[in-house]
């Protein structure tokens, strides 16, 4: 064996550890690409290495074959890779076809006669002393075969140059790496093309097995699949939050899992697709959704991808804030009600009570104060127990928020003692609301513990129509008044201020 046939073993041990390092890293679309590339290369090389121990001018074809099942598509693929690593959109299928459907007629020609005329007018062959050759005189498919590559090898450089203007330090040296392997066989094709003796060894070959160092520097020690991109699609990929890609104009990229779970039909757009779904996530900064009967909380946060200063897509996160709403609501459950009467508490009874009668319409509004408190509770107490005057509470409490409508204030203003603020009401309808809700409160049995309890309330009223001042602390003044009056006149009624008398003594 000479020289030439060993460099060309060598090339192919190193095309076959290229491809079985891509297989053992296949992890994602990225690295399909890497290992058709390296199949590819594998299939130039052995098939050369074929053509140049081959005996025979048969033979010598068989191993041309070989070449033609490789070649074709190996440019493709490095572009597909080269695109990829540069975070390109991903093409949709119709693409994918447009792009190997040159190579695939390429291959298929090459294969037997006569189509293979379409690739060589003739084909000779050589023993020069060292290894054979199968010389081809080059026919239309090889010249566009040609053009083709030279087309696609003219687009991964200058999305590599582009990557390299743009500033960004990451793949920098990537960078450089993926452009010396496409650089070097690139030159020493035009080399071959225009001045090649065909008695010469084909360079091209030798080019391309050679290329593969700088290609699996690239790959395995500057981490091409390792660090930066595969970091990138694991991160993204395993996170809980739905992360989508869009482009500027809101069409759809790409997706994670978390996405896809979230929103199912994603996993069937196709990338440059636009769908409502897609589209809401252009103003929307928050978003609830039903899942499981339950309902979640989403935070949506958008990020430009800028490239080159320009606005390249956009980067949509859902982060799932359920955990955070619900204790932020449980938090603001407890500062605002109690706990016992599930009603508000006194200071939020305080509160929004103030801010309603001193609101800008405050003054055009009537409003009524209702002071209710149970009477005789505390024989409750003593008769059944603590635990059954809690029960007792309840019942009152939901019957007292329920007998009103949602604008109106409920609280608990004491011990056993309930307010309610009422806007927009005359003192007869107050009047005739609160005798409702003493005869209701009458008739209701509060059952506990095989004990049926009923109790009776006294309920004081204050009433202020439109116009007048509205103070708080007067009407609860007056409330509290009328309800002193309504139990030394035998308690279970209902007194309204008395205001004549309230003028008549101021
Ligand atoms: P009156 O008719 O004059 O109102 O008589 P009363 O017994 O209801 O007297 P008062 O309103 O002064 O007493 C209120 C009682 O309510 C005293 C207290 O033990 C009881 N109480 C206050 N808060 C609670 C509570 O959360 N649970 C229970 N079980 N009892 C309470
Ligand atoms: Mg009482
Ligand atoms: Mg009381």
């Amino acid at each position: 064996m000479n020289i030439f046939v060993w460099f060309m073993l060598i090339a192919t041990i190193g095309s076959i550890i290229l491809l079985v390092y891509a297989i053992l890293n296949h992890r994602s679309e990225r690295s399909l690409f890497l290992i058709f590339s390296s199949i590819c290369t594998f299939l130039y090389v052995v098939g050369y290495l074929l053509e140049i121990t081959a005996p025979t001018l048969e033979a010598a074809f068989a191993g041309v074959r070989v070449q033609k099942m490789g070649t074709p598509f190996l440019v493709v693929f490095n572009y597909l890779f080269i695109r990829d690593i540069y975070g390109e959109k991903r093409l949709n299928i119709y693409k994918y076809i447009l792009l190997f459907a040159l190579p695939v007629f390429n291959t298929y020609t090459a294969q037997a006669f006569p189509l293979v005329r379409l690739h060589y007018t003739d084909i000779e062959f050589f023993f020069n002393g060292y290894f054979s050759n199968c010389h081809g005189f080059p026919g239309p498919i090889s010249y566009l075969a040609t053009l083709y590559n030279f087309l696609l090898v003219f687009l991964s450089i200058r999305r590599i140059l582009r990557h390299l203007r743009s500033g960004n330090k990451l793949q920098r040296p990537q960078s450089f790496c993926l452009l010396a392997a496409i650089l070097l066989p690139l030159s020493v094709n035009i080399y071959h093309t225009l001045f090649a003796n065909h008695l010469l060894v084909d360079l091209n070959p030798f080019a391309i097995s050679l290329s593969l160092i700088p290609l699996i520097y690239a790959v395995k020690l500057q981490k091409l699949f390792d660090v930066v991109p595969m970091a990138r699609d694991q991160v993204i990929e395993s996170m809980s939050d739905a992360f989508i890609v869009c482009d500027k104009d809101f069409s759809f990229l790409d997706a994670n899992k978390a996405a896809k779970q979230l929103f199912p039909e994603l996993d069937s757009l196709h990338p440059g697709e636009t769908t409502l779904q897609v589209k809401q996530f252009e103003r929307e900064n928050e978003l609830s959704l039903q899942i499981g009967g339950e309902m979640r909380f989403y935070k949506i946060t958008r990020t430009p991808i800028q490239q080159d200063k320009r606005n390249n897509g956009i980067c949509i996160v859902i982060h799932d804030i359920t955990d955070k709403e619900n204790q932020l609501q449980k938090l603001y459950a407890k500062a605002t009600f109690d706990p016992l009467m599930n009603i508000y508490n006194r200071a939020t009874f305080f509160d929004i009570a103030n801010f309603r009668l001193t609101g800008k319409e405050a003054k055009n509004q009537s409003y009524a104060l209702l002071m209710i408190d149970l009477d005789h509770f505390k024989m409750v107490n003593d008769t059944y127990g603590h635990s059954c005057g809690d029960a007792v509470l309840q019942t009152v409490a939901a019957l007292t928020k329920s007998h009103f409508r949602k604008n109106d204030i409920v609280g608990r203003y004491g011990g056993e003692e309930i307010a309610v603020l009422l806007e927009d009401i005359s003192a007869g309808q107050a009047f005739t609301i609160s005798e409702n809700l003493r005869k209701s409160i009458e008739n209701t049995v509060t059952s506990y513990q095989e004990k049926e309890i009923k109790v009776t309330v006294s309920i004081g009223l204050a009433h202020l129509p439109a116009g007048s001042g509205h103070e708080l602390e007067d009407m609860l003044a007056q409330a509290d008044s009328a309800l002193y009056k309504a139990k030394n006149s035998g308690r279970n009624r209902v007194r309204l201020y008395d205001y004549s008398t309230a003028n008549s003594a101021g």
